[in-house]
């Protein structure tokens, strides 16, 4: 299978907590980026056409996928992500294909232009939509900087359903300054309530230098306890369960799809289940990753850097470097253990060559006597406990 991530780092402004390689007030590039990005394609796809190739056994993963992400992918025109897609079939099959889009609500607004970019989007093959909302509470949304309110975001999500997408994932954030148990209990039965498809719920993660940071550490604003962090992810696995979701990765939630007749068919990411089990794919854009195993490479993450690259007629790669098997070991175990069935000996075994009992039996036989995983004759999954120690149970395996 192929699994293809396009990097669009372009953001109309950058929200508090936010760390992730993007740019405001360059969108000036776009066209130029977007030219690049087919230009990559080709480059990376000759070059390792081998490789790829032999991503084409049987695998867990259902589907070939390609995941727009940012940065802000919805700030892409029609016609753009048309121009990108069309690169991409020279490769994949589109219309069997998995293809994703990150949303911000944001840059939909007015008029009915959520209503038309979708429908657009739909004629194009887009088949799944990530809106990334991350909370509720308006003045929640205004201190993390985002550039939408709660009622533009409800409005965005009715427009995908309106458009025909039956597989709508909502991104969110708990354990935010302010945050208080019961307005969290809120937000979940409001989203149940909405009808999301999928939902990825993060916990905040504070990372330095950022605004939101640095008014934390001046003491500005407080994160909630520990404990009642934990209390609301709690509180999220007991709600969605019974409300029909099943949580197939430690933060992400799927149904299951209403419109086949196999009950059994999760609406989960296929594009990110490739990174879960490990899989190679292909990183595109201004400071996107890639792996074709033996190797992983970093792309430059200025984009000027970026586009002066592919003018040149090289590959925009900042580092590349060689994953040693005892690193694929370990990252396959925890990646695979973020997966809620496990991971399985089978798995392990075709991703690594070796089995993971040989590697791990010692410690993972001493995490099982400290309650933290479970081991079966087939697999190896973290217990409930496990899951809210999970750092502590990967970083064994670091
Ligand atoms: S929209 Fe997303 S990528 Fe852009 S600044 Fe905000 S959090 Fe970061």
């Amino acid at each position: 299978m192929l699994h293809l991530y396009f990097h669009i780092p372009f953001c109309r402004q950058r929200c508090a907590y936010c760390d992730f390689v993007t740019y405001a007030g360059m969108e000036n590039h776009l066209d130029a980026y977007v030219a690049a990005l087919c230009t990559e394609l080709t480059m990376l796809a000759v070059e390792h056409a081998a490789c790829l190739a032999l991503e084409s056994h049987p695998s867990q993963i259902a589907k070939n996928t390609i995941f727009f992400g940012g940065g802000t992918p919805s700030i892409l025109s029609l016609q753009q992500i048309e121009r990108i897609l069309a690169a991409a079939a020279e490769f994949i099959a589109l219309e069997e294909a998995e293809i994703s889009l990150e949303v911000n609500p944001g840059t939909l607004l007015g008029g009915t232009k959520a209503l038309d970019y979708f429908q657009g989007l739909k004629a194009l093959g887009v088949n799944r939509l990530s809106l990334g909302i991350q909370s509720l509470d308006d003045s929640l949304l205004k201190l993390l900087g985002r550039i939408h309110t709660v009622a533009e975001a409800k409005a965005c999500f009715a427009a995908a359903h309106q458009a025909g997408f039956t597989n709508v994932n909502g991104d969110f954030l708990f354990g935010l300054p302010g945050q208080q148990i019961a307005s969290w209990a809120q937000t979940l039965e409001t989203l149940v309530l909405w009808g999301f498809e999928h939902l990825s719920l993060y916990s905040l993660t504070l990372e330095a230098e950022t605004p939101l940071a640095q008014r934390i550490e001046q003491g500005v604003l407080a994160l909630p306890s520990e404990d009642e962090t934990a209390t609301m992810y709690e509180m999220a696995l007991a709600y969605l369960a019974a409300a029909g979701y099943e949580n197939y990765e430690i933060s992400n939630w799927a149904k299951k799809n209403a419109s086949q007749n196999n009950e059994n068919l999760l609406l989960a990411c296929n594009h990110n289940l490739a990174y879960w089990l490990n899989q190679n794919y292909l990183g595109l854009g201004a400071g996107a990753h890639g792996q074709i195993f033996p190797k992983r490479y970093s792309n430059q993450v200025k984009i000027t850097e970026y586009l002066a690259n592919l003018q040149a007629g090289q590959r925009p790669v900042a580092e590349e470097i060689e994953i040693k098997a005892s690193e694929r070991f370990g990252e396959t175990v925890f990646l695979g253990l973020r997966l809620t069935k496990g991971l399985t000996f089978a798995h392990f075994y075709e991703r690594c060559g070796v089995d993971m009992r040989t590697i791990y039996g010692i410690m993972i036989g001493q995490l099982e006597d400290k309650g933290l995983l479970k081991i079966t004759p087939t697999a190896v999954r973290l217990t409930p406990r496990g899951r809210m120690l999970g750092n502590q149970v990967f970083a064994q395996f670091v």
